[in-house]
């Protein structure tokens, strides 16, 4: 091992996935020194987060990035078909819902290769003069008035001192367990397995789909080209169903026996990344942030993948947090408290949101499909009552609190 170096920037930003490469980008643009560490050497599929909602979309453009994922080859899906078991394949696709009308000047959902557009971001932070250690390893913070970073990298231990750590290491982040954030954390509902297949030419690019059947709640999201992420929801009772090393195979099995989502489109499909699983869960933290650290992204906690929030989410963080450092430069620690105020409530309703499609789209058999029927009924004879599904498209702050009311669950759910 080589000497101890010492650095000094203004900020570390820890992981560089969504949110830790945006945020790097958008500071380095705007003079801010930034030194970024990230763990993997070369981004790999990691099956997750590859289809932005349209309010998702609207912060990634506020931020000036949309062009970055685009160039990336992000595309946009301007329908999303809703395959119900009653209905089939016909009627979902004479009439699918037209993503184009819910936000001004926004054609859809954003679908893009999550390594792609990880690795087109930290160029761009790379490129506004961000420093980036790609393969780093033993990150080790102390918090403080004197933030400081320590880690390894090519068999050197280095340290950089800074103004303000900034924690986007995901799911199990270190920079939030080493500052002593708690993190709270509601049961999982269900399991959800994602797994990537080329050439499917049979599926239309510009349709995002979803049905339950059997039992299974199967969600599918086009990159274009021919490449699809699809993911599939399974009970708690089946978490290990598609482990292993014929996992991958077992999914796509299970997808091609779909009738009312025409799985059959998949035949031809070839099996292009890892299968994996992860408990549909939720987490969530009450203050990000702690003296010289804020966290950022699903290291602040995170949304069940049910209903693919974690981008959109990650962008809002990206660009409150920035806002603000950009816009007092002093950085004292009260300086976070709109975002931790914001972020709670925003978690609180996008939670309830998946609650709701987890309990409804996860609901198997026979009993499910008439839970599913009732509810549609409901929402269709009075709207209120699926006014918090609009908002995951439209922004969480867009309806009303009351729409995320206990009281809308019971009158969705009453038998
Ligand atoms: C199965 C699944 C499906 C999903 N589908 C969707 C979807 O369709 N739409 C949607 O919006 N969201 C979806 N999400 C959520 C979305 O993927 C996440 O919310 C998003 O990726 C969070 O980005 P992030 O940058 O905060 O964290 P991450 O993507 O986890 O990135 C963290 C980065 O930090 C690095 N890192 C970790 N630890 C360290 C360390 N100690 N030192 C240095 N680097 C470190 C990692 O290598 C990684 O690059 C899904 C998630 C899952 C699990």
């Amino acid at each position: 091992m080589c000497g101890e170096h010492l650095q000094h920037k203004d900020v570390v930003v820890v992981g560089a996935g969504i949110a830790g490469g945006s945020i790097a980008t958008v500071l380095a643009r705007h003079g801010v020194s930034v030194f970024v560490l990230e763990q993997q050497s070369a981004y790999r599929d990691r099956v997750r987060g590859e289809n932005m909602m349209p309010w998702g979309v609207v912060e990634l453009r506020r931020l000036g990035l949309e062009h970055v994922l685009l160039d990336a080859g992000a595309h946009f899906a301007t329908k999303f078909a809703y395959y119900s078991g009653e209905s089939g394949k016909d009627e979902a696709e004479a009439d699918p819902f037209d993503l184009g009308k819910v936000l001004p000047d926004v054609p859809g959902f954003l679908n893009f290769g999550h390594p792609a557009a990880t690795e087109a971001l930290l160029t761009a932070a790379s490129a506004a003069g961000a420093s980036v250690r790609r393969g780093v390893g033993g990150v080790q913070i102390s918090v403080g008035s004197t933030p400081e970073v320590a880690y390894f990298a090519d068999g050197d231990a280095q340290r950089v001192r800074c103004r303000m750590i900034i924690g986007a290491d995901g799911r199990a982040s270190t920079v939030r367990r080493q500052a002593g954030i708690p993190l709270h954390k509601a049961k999982p509902l269900h399991f959800i397995a994602g797994l990537l297949l080329e050439d499917a030419y049979e599926w239309p690019d510009q349709i995002n789909g979803s049905g339950t059947e059997g039992e299974i709640y199967c969600l599918v999201f086009p990159q274009g080209k021919g490449r699809h992420r699809l993911y599939v929801c399974h009970s708690n009772a089946t978490a290990r169903r598609f482990a292993g090393s014929g996992g991958p195979r077992k999914f796509l099995d299970a997808v091609r026996r779909l009738r009312s989502l025409p799985g059959e489109r998949f035949a031809d499909a070839r099996i292009a990344g890892p299968c994996a699983s992860y408990p549909g869960d939720d987490t969530w933290t009450d203050r990000p942030f702690t003296d010289g650290v804020v966290l950022i992204g699903d290291a602040g906690g995170h949304n069940d993948p049910i209903i693919g929030q974690g981008l959109s989410l990650a962008m809002r963080d990206v660009r409150i947090v920035s806002d603000l450092m950009l816009g007092e430069r002093q950085w004292s620690t009260d300086l976070f408290t709109p975002y931790a105020e914001e972020r709670l409530d925003r978690m609180r309703r996008v939670r309830f949101a998946a609650t709701m499609s987890a309990v409804l789209n996860c609901a198997f058999g026979p009993d499910g499909n008439e839970v599913r029927r009732r509810a549609r009924q409901r929402r269709t004879e009075d709207p209120q009552l699926g006014l918090y599904g609009q908002a995951m498209v439209a922004g969480p702050e867009t309806v009303p609190a009351t729409a995320f009311d206990e009281k809308i669950r019971q009158r969705l759910l009453a038998p």
